[in-house]
């Protein structure tokens, strides 16, 4: 067979470790591997190029993503769709692996429903896809997160400070939740937990009445402006507050072990799935067992919430 496989929607640590293992896998197989640059607009602009093991030779430590990725917003419509299908097919590729997270599966699904044969590997560090415990690249980010409070504590302390810590996730709270509950944080504002204002000030101002040297506040992007939240809580609280946005920090880096090895994981299984004509599902772990589900019900499902929800009332 000729299998193509591309990154696409935001860039996630591991997302090379996925590539090498659909290209060891495949050519263990003895099929012949192309990768799409810039995720679907090389499938527009007919931009491929084969892969070899030697290719994607130090690529498992590697962050980013060897192939570029992209946000290509006319990828939405069928004639646009059409034209990668027609590319796809003149140069004999079979089926296409598209590594990315739940935007990149509609466009994934779209091909899947147009006879191409698709299957799709979650590749985000938001962790916000549905039918996957966790997608690749969240425990990179959360581990460079967890890093950042680790350090913003020091001088909360020092300084006696309520830091504000705003984290990526667009609508998922994982990566705040997760990295609040390893950075101790007092409190954990996400999508799924949001939190009164004047309650938040208002304990805020306990804590500083009872004495309390610090307090940190970790926040999924949009949920507030933190700046002015921060100015509200040192007029308000007693506390100095400063807010401090990550950003595309946590997008960066060589990926750690945990994905690592769920990329290989990934990237390998995604290859046998395509071999038994397996099309229009993604890759996913549950409980530590690699799955596959459909892309219909994945891009229609908004992601689980996971017990460590509940955990944290418990433990704050
Ligand atoms: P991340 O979670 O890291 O942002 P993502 O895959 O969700 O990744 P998006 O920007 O939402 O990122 O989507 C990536 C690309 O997928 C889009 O630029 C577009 O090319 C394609 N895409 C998104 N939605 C659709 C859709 N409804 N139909 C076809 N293609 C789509």
């Amino acid at each position: 067979m000729k299998i193509a496989v591309l990154t696409s929607g935001g860039d996630a640590p591991g997302m090379n470790a996925a590539i090498r293992a659909v290209v060891r896998t495949g050519i263990a197989f003895g099929h012949e591997i192309f990768g799409v640059l810039d995720g679907y607009r090389g499938l527009l602009e007919d931009n491929f190029i084969p892969l070899t093991s030697k290719d994607v030779s130090g690529m498992l430590s590697a962050g980013g993503t060897m192939l570029g990725t992209a946000r290509v917003t006319e990828f939405k419509e069928v004639p646009v769709q059409m034209v990668a299908i027609d590319n796809l097919t003149n140069r004999g590729i079979d089926a296409l692996i598209v590594i990315g997270g739940d935007g990149s599966y509609r466009g994934a699904l779209a091909l899947h429903e147009l006879g191409f044969q698709t299957i799709g590997i979650p590749g985000t560090i938001d962790n916000d896809v549905y039918g996957t415990d966790f997608t690749i690249g969240f425990h990179t980010a959360l581990n460079t997160i967890v890093d950042a409070i680790d350090k913003l504590r020091d001088t909360s302390s020092s300084h006696r400070r309520c830091s504000i810590i705003e984290v990526m996730g667009r609508t998922s709270g994982d990566l705040a939740l997760y990295a609040g509950i390893c950075g101790g944080a007092e409190f954990i504002i996400t999508p799924e937990n949001p939190i009164n204002k004047d309650k938040l000030i208002s304990t805020l101002k306990k804590h500083n009445d009872e004495g309390r040297r610090h307090a940190i506040i970790v926040v999924t992007e949009q949920q507030f402006d933190v700046h002015k939240l921060a100015a509200e809580i040192s007029i308000k609280s007693g506390f100095s507050s400063r807010a401090t946005v990550l950003g595309y920090i946590q997008r960066g880096g060589r990926p750690v072990a945990e994905d690592r090895i769920l990329a290989s994981r990934m990237g390998s299984y995604a290859v046998e799935a395509i071999m038994q004509g397996v099309s229009g599902e993604c890759i996913g772990i549950k409980n530590d067992k690699l799955v596959t589900s459909p892309l219909a019900d994945i891009v229609n499902h908004p992601k689980e919430r996971g017990e460590l929800y509940d955990l944290v009332q418990k433990i704050r």
